[in-house]
């Protein structure tokens, strides 16, 4: 099943709603079956009611369209120019330290790397964010271009002095030392280059998709309130602040506290409920009653229910 990046859930593509409605619009999904509008190819996640049809694009680009059409090319060219000094320097040196197997083992390791960060891409960019709403140590991308430009910069130095002084003489060992320094000095330049473009990366993501969950409290709290009025009641309540009260809803909510994790992002809720209930009087007539029940609930940042708990509920009060 496909995964919601704003809210992390899990969805089916049926289950995805009209943008102008919020009605699920099932197989059909170039015009909405209930409100006959055309969607345009968007539709919203069941559970955070955000375009999940962006994140679909987004996954469903490759590396290479990376490569070819986000500038993920740049983080290829250290390993270009490791092949074109091997075919330019190395090749006429052949009394050094440096074997044509350095280059391949340089080259091979960078791509791994490579390809690590750019699958990491999302992660970092819901770190940027999380760095903002709670507290988690920010990514600090450009200090880790920073470190990797310096790192491979003093490898380089390192290599080419221990290369003029002993290429000629260099036993096994060495030469041995000479192909991981080499092979780290490539990683270095390889991070950094990467680096850079994935924080143009991510900030086209900040661009163009929606925001994580965790970032606005009030999103997080309408995906949380779902959650656990379908648990309470099976159904959806009605914010007795907000709306104006109807004779059939059955379960009416008062939210008294929203609080904020520090720590990892997620709410603490306190809840009121008020739940409608039918039941025989001294008369034994029936009569509907609200029955009164507080609730302190704990939910991560992605809107996953940790804790649902009841607090004392009250005698039942006739309305
Ligand atoms: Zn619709
Ligand atoms: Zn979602």
């Amino acid at each position: 099943m496909p995964i919601c990046h704003t809210c992390q859930g899990e969805y089916m593509r049926a289950e995805s709603l009209c943008p102008h409605c919020q009605h699920p619009l099932g197989r059909g999904t170039t015009v909405c079956q209930h409100c006959k509008q055309p969607t345009d190819e968007h539709r919203l996640c069941p559970r955070c009611k955000r375009d999940v049809s962006a994140w679909e694009k987004e996954l469903a680009s490759t590396l290479g369209h990376f490569i070819l059409r986000r500038w993920g090319v740049v983080g290829l060219l250290p390993s270009l120019g490791a092949i074109i000094l091997w075919l330019t320097y190395w090749q006429k040196h052949q009394l050094s330290l440096h074997r044509p197997a350095d280059t391949l083992l340089g080259i091979i390791l960078s791509f791994f790397i490579f390809t690590m960060l750019y699958e990491d891409r999302l992660l970092m960019w819901e770190r940027s964010w999380a760095a903002e709403v709670y507290n988690v140590a920010p990514t600090r991308p450009s200090r880790t271009i920073g470190v990797a430009i310096v790192g491979g910069l003093f490898l380089s130095f390192v290599l080419i002095y221990v290369n003029r002084h002993w290429g000629e003489t260099g036993g096994f060992e060495l030469k041995l030392l000479f192909a991981l320094g080499y092979a780290a000095a490539l990683i270095c330049f390889t991070v950094a280059c990467t680096m850079g473009v994935l924080m143009a990366e991510i900030g086209r993501l900040n661009q163009s998709m929606p925001q994580p969950l965790f970032v606005q409290i009030e999103h997080l709290l309408q995906v949380v309130l779902d959650t656990i009025l379908e648990k309470i009641e099976g159904g959806h309540g009605e914010d007795i602040l907000q709306r104006t009260h109807t004779a059939d809803a059955n379960l009416r909510y008062e939210i008294l506290e929203v609080n904020r994790i520090p720590e990892d992002g997620g709410i603490r809720l306190l809840l009121l409920t008020y739940k409608h209930i039918q039941r025989p009087d001294e008369d034994a007539q029936m009569r509907a009653y609200w029955v009164k029940e507080v609730w302190n609930i704990d939910a991560d940042r992605w809107g996953r229910v940790r804790s649902l708990k009841p607090g004392k509920s009250e005698a039942a009060e006739s309305r």
